[in-house]
């Protein structure tokens, strides 16, 4: 029989195919099985149409069977099959789908998800082999036919005996190379395994005899091999079950099978969208952050499928970077995919989903943070830091989008709060949002600058995270109310500042020469009133802070930022009439004053003193 030639842009174009448009071979799988699988489905969809076809279930499967000795992998399905004429054209034409023209010719029903529509996916056989054979026998014919090619020199078809209605693809496997280790494809844990990742989802069972061992009748240990028929795919995903069938068992089951986490997941959501872009999505929020969560190896992202396909195993454009954590899958009918099913060619649908994901994660972490407080905490714990990168980064452009997951510990309430409940206390007299940073929550609660707030009844939130004060900052606002650094100058309390002014003015002198005692480390030292019992305290001028000095230098590419510091006195404790004293007829001992006490503020703050052995000395002077 002679033989039909490909044509010669056809050529071109399968060489294109084999070569190019895949980025991964071991797709061929995925490709046969779903064109397996549409196949079945054209038998339903005949059964349901014409009453002479019947359609038993058990009937319709997919079968892979590898044989290591002839090197052939062959994948059978009982679907509807193809005559000469259909062989021809959909397997002799490139970019020819047979399944996009059944879809278009029938008004396809319910229970129909036909896969196939670029007519490209068989060709990807061609990767892993160097000659398809596929036989064929199409639903109320008689006849078969093969049809076989080795991808370059075109293909031919003759008359071959099948049994039984359906296709049966058989790809000679290439021999190994430097590169790639087609051997791999008949072995039966890597079928396995491929059949898992792509087509765990295909509706109808992929079967496989499985090799397995077990103990020799009679003997004690000596073991036989034997043969056992298996369904490797699972058929049903979870997420295209009835909502109320489902147990919270069945999603952490499932979570944990996909290996999501290693621990049940704090928040399961499952949602199907029906719309402008018709879309499931099952998403989890994990309990705990994964180890490398905080670094740059970690790769946020959802699976991605469509018709139950997997297209995208981290599809990151789905969730935005505050978002990171959530994990899970999108399902969706109405992805625009490029022809070789990895990438989308629009991202418009994939975009709309996103944002519509990202609502829903938010209005979920609402939800939790109102009515179930203790497990929003346990997440916080875990991700309340990138919730706050969220807010800092990209120059604030999400900070609205995320203010209100935002939670401090708070002075007044020993708990963690958020921005809203803390307006809902704010005092009549209270201007600003306060808030105190330090290392941990000891720390602050001892910060002298804390005290005449605390005084006045005014709750203040506590940063511990080094991120904290930069999101604030970036916030500036919540609710039309400022946010204000316990150590910053101005604190809004307007009477005090006018008496405060006074006294500075009063001891103008003496503060100006303890400013020049300290040499430049201080922008001004001046009377305080936000201290009762402590004699110092730093505050501090300026957009950086002495918190902020302190993350900023511990960067590794820190450029010795400084805080614009002032030393503030408490005149009402009793060292400052020694200080006045001092003044007056003793000025080096006024300077050795000076330097104590700005470095004991200095230690309260947590920041070094920059010359320790002096500061030692200056102690022991005191003590002589
Ligand atoms: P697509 O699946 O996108 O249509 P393919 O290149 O994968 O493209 O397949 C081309 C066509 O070949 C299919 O549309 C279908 O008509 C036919 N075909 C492929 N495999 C089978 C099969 N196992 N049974 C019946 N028809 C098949
Ligand atoms: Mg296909």
């Amino acid at each position: 029989m002679a033989k039909k030639q490909f044509k010669a842009e056809s050529k071109r174009l399968l060489d294109l195919m084999i070569n190019s448009i895949y980025t991964n071979k071991e797709i061929f799988l995925r490709e046969i099985i779903s064109n397996a699988s549409d196949a079945i489905d054209k038998s339903y969809y005949r059964s349901l149409v014409d009453e002479n076809v019947s359609f038993v279930k058990d009937d319709f499967y997919i079968r892979i069977t590898p044989d290591k000795e002839k090197r052939t992998l062959t994948i059978s399905d009982t679907g509807i099959g193809m005559t000469k004429d259909e062989l021809e054209n959909n397997l002799g034409t490139i970019a020819k789908s047979g399944s996009l023209a059944f879809k278009n010719e029938n008004e396809v029903k319910d229970g129909v998800d036909i896969i196939g529509q670029f007519g490209v996916g068989f060709y990807s056989s061609f990767m892993v082999s160097d000659l398809v054979t596929v036989k064929s026998r199409a639903v109320d014919s008689n006849e078969a036919y093969e049809w076989k090619s080795n991808g370059a020199e075109g293909y031919d078809i003759e008359a071959c005996e099948k049994e039984t209605m359906g296709t049966e693809i058989i790809l000679k496997i290439k021999e190994n190379t430097d590169d790639e280790n087609y051997d791999d494809f008949l072995e039966e844990y890597k079928l396995k395994s491929l059949i898992k990742k792509y087509s765990d989802f295909i509706k109808y069972p992929i079967k496989m005899m499985m090799k397995k061992s077990k103990l020799k009748e009679g003997t004690e240990n000596e073991h036989e091999d034997y043969f056992e028929d298996e369904t490797l795919n699972s058929m049903v995903p979870i997420w295209r079950r009835n909502k109320n069938e489902l147990k919270s068992e069945d999603y952490d089951q499932f979570y944990m099978d996909k290996h999501f986490g290693y621990e049940k997941p704090i928040k399961t959501i499952h949602s199907s969208v029906e719309g402008r872009v018709s879309y499931t999505t099952l998403l989890f929020i994990p309990k705990k952050a994964p180890y490398d969560f905080y670094t740059k190896e970690f790769q946020k992202g959802l699976e991605l499928y469509s018709n139950g396909v997997l297209i995208m195993e981290k599809c990151a454009d789905l969730l935005p970077d505050y978002f990171s954590f959530a994990q899970g899958l999108v399902d969706s009918a109405d992805l625009s995919l490029n022809i070789s099913r990895e990438l989308l060619q629009h991202d418009r649908q994939l975009k709309f989903i996103g944002k519509k994901i990202k609502d829903k994660i938010k209005n979920e972490l609402l939800l939790m943070l109102k009515n179930n407080r203790e497990d929003y905490e346990e997440f916080y714990n875990s991700f309340g830091r990138q919730l706050k990168y969220g807010v800092y980064s990209g120059f604030g452009m999400n900070k609205e989008e995320l203010q209100d997951l935002l939670i401090f510990h708070s002075s007044t309430e020993n708990k963690l709060v958020s921005l809203d409940e803390y307006i809902s206390r704010m005092k009549d007299d209270q201007k600003y949002i306060y808030y105190a940073t330090g290392e941990n929550i000891d720390k602050i609660e001892k910060l002298p600058q804390t005290e005449v707030i605390k005084d006045k009844g005014f709750e203040i939130l506590y940063f511990t995270d080094e991120v904290d004060e930069f999101a604030i900052k970036m916030l500036a606002k919540y609710k039309e109310k400022e946010f204000r650094s316990v150590s910053s100058k101005d604190l809004g309390f307007e009477s005090d500042e006018k008496e405060n002014e006074k006294e500075t003015e009063e001891n103008k002198e003496l503060f100006g020469f303890m400013k020049d005692a300290l040499n430049g480390k201080v922008k001004e030292v001046r009377v305080s009133k936000r201290l009762k019992t402590h004699p110092v305290c730093l505050a501090n001028e300026g957009e950086v802070s002495i918190e902020m000095e302190k993350v900023l230098n511990m960067m590794p590419d820190g450029q010795n930022v400084k805080a614009d510091k002032i030393l503030e006195i408490n005149t009402n404790h009793e060292m400052f009439s020694s200080i006045k004293k001092a003044f007056v007829d003793d000025k080096d001992k006024l300077k050795m004053y000076a330097n104590l006490l700005y470095n004991q503020a200095l230690l309260i703050e947590g920041l070094p003193i920059e010359d320790p052995v002096q500061f030692a000395n200056d102690v022991c002077c005191l003590i002589k």
